[in-house]
């Protein structure tokens, strides 16, 4: 039986995307009080991709690094600097930049635009693309326009949105996002951790099936797995 691409999430932006074979983690921050798992409990990790520098994001990269050995972190350019220093193995990360396709085994990976703030290079979101699927994690984003060429270039089967406000788009935004993404599912994210970024997921879920037709919501609690 063929392996269904399937993808978890742990709360706040983090999630394991299981695609080809490989198993990749998404900002892992795991250390929060809706994270249903702690880094030890992590089983196999092949990639590490940190979308920008804050902690929310970055979050437990360097104890999971340091629990498995083969794991490599794909970030921007800077933040894979940064993370080879920290672990003094340069080896295990591999820096991109904005735009440009990134090839590991069947995996192609491209860091995409986000409008937000890092210390550490530029913000940015990632699509992973594969025979099996492709899934877009927006990062930490307002919504901007382009966000249609993501669509266009790389039609998303889920796309990973954030709906809390105030640092990220809000509900208003995100089902614009999600118009001009136009994927298959729209799974919710970085909303509820805390309450400055509370935002109620059914209300995004009832409309955006009102306003885009054929897109699906797909509400997962921490924990949650979502096979597509
Ligand atoms: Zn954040």
């Amino acid at each position: 039986m063929k392996n269904m691409p399937r993808l978890t999430w742990f709360g706040h932006s983090a999630f394991m995307i299981e695609l080809m074979g490989k198993v990749m983690l998404v900002d892992p921050w795991l250390t929060h009080a809706l994270s249903p798992i702690r880094p030890s409990d992590l089983e196999k990790v092949d990639y590490i991709i940190i979308t920008h520098d804050h902690g929310d994001h970055m979050g437990d990269v360097l104890e999971i690094m340091k629990r498995h050995r083969k794991a490599k972190v794909i970030s921007i350019f800077e933040i894979a600097n940064y993370i080879g220093e920290a672990l003094r193995e340069p080896n295990r990360t591999i820096g991109g930049n904005i735009g440009g396709p990134i090839y590991v085994d069947d995996l192609e990976i491209v860091l995409t635009p986000a409008y937000h703030s890092s210390a550490r290079g530029s913000p940015t979101g990632v699509v992973i693309m594969s025979k099996e699927g492709t899934v877009y994690h927006a990062g930490d984003t307002g919504i901007f326009a382009e966000m249609s060429f993501i669509g266009e270039l790389y039609k998303p089967s889920v796309a990973l949105l954030p709906i809390g406000g105030h640092f990220t788009m809000g509900i208003r935004e995100a089902i614009k996002a999600t118009e001009l993404i136009k994927p298959q599912y729209v799974i919710p994210m970085h909303y509820n951790t805390f309450p400055v970024i509370r935002a109620d997921p059914y209300k995004f879920k009832k409309l955006v099936e009102e306003k885009v037709p054929g897109v699906k919501v797909v509400i997962l609690k921490p924990g949650e797995s979502f096979e597509f």
